[in-house]
């Protein structure tokens, strides 16, 4: 199948580690150009680094901007580079920058929630507001979010993770609706994908007897996951770029789970 991703243009947030890198490879085999962005300038570098020596891309292929999508000012910063770059219109735009954050209810003060709100909030506003203008110029415009299955099935240890992601699910419904027909607005919302984030957390663990590879079969194990391991940020990236894809023309307001089979609801 031609996904219809030769010379299109995209922008993935925080496409220097993870799920985004894995996408922006993706995107990049696909023959799109795409432009990345994230806050450590050295991840960055790594970033571009890699890609050129996998994919043999130059600058004009991959455009690595450091911008926190948190930060408006930095946001439109990076709108402006990408629409210079470019030359014209943006096709895609994954909104992927972010983390979850583990705590409870008592565990959580105000500045808890207004730092999880805002982050999972406006990691989506600030980069649609800004590139929106850009996307308003393609024939083939779509957004895909990076969301959690925590967003329909809430965990009390993630808890205001979980009503952020709820939240975001929700505007993103409407975001479809009022940019149709010109611009696709979809999400995936995720389970558990080996990425830079579980390897923090494994360093965080309080079992240090177990090694990656047994601590992170515990967490499958433990979490009951149907096919029995953690995701892997490239079965992500395959499921973002179809959705991003012209080949995904009659997608919109839709998402899609990309779990293990975890989910509990029909
Ligand atoms: P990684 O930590 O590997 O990658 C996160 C990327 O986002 C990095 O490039 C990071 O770069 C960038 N980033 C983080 N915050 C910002 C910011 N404010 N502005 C710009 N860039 C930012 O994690 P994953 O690949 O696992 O995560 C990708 C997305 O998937 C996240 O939104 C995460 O919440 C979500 N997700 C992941 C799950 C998982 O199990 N892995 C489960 C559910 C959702 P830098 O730090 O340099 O800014």
């Amino acid at each position: 199948m031609d996904l219809g991703l030769a010379n299109r243009t995209a922008v993935v947030t925080g496409g220097s580690s993870g799920i985004g890198l894995a996408t922006t490879r993706l995107l990049l085999a696909e023959g799109s150009r795409v432009a990345i962005c994230g806050r450590d300038p050295a991840r960055l570098e790594a970033a571009r680094a890699s890609l050129h020596a996998s994919l043999n891309v130059g600058p004009d292929r991959l455009l690595c901007i450091r911008c926190d999508v948190l930060d408006r000012s930095m946001t439109r910063s990076f709108a402006s580079a990408v629409s210079e770059w470019a030359g014209g219109a943006l096709d895609i735009l994954i909104n992927n920058a972010g983390e979850g954050r583990v705590s409870t209810f008592q565990q959580t003060d105000d500045d808890g929630w207004r730092h999880e709100l805002n982050l999972k909030f406006f990691s989506q506003i600030n980069p649609i507001t800004e590139f929106k203008p850009l996307l308003d110029m393609s024939d083939a415009a779509a957004v895909v979010a990076v969301n959690s299955l925590l967003a329909v099935q809430p965990e009390p240890h993630m808890v205001c993770t979980s009503a952020a992601r709820a939240g975001v699910q929700n505007l993103l419904k409407s975001l479809a609706t009022e940019f149709a027909p010109a611009i696709r607005v979809n999400s995936v919302l995720l389970g558990l994908i080996d990425s830079d984030q579980w390897a923090r957390r494994f360093e965080r663990r309080s079992d240090k007897a177990k090694n990656f590879a047994q601590w992170i079969e515990g967490v499958a194990q433990k979490k009951g996951i149907p096919l029995g391991r953690l995701g892997q940020a490239d079965e992500v990236a395959r499921t973002l770029v179809f959705l991003a894809s012209p080949a995904a023309s009659y997608i919109t307001g839709a998402s899609v789970e990309v779990s293990g089979g975890v989910s509990r609801h029909m």
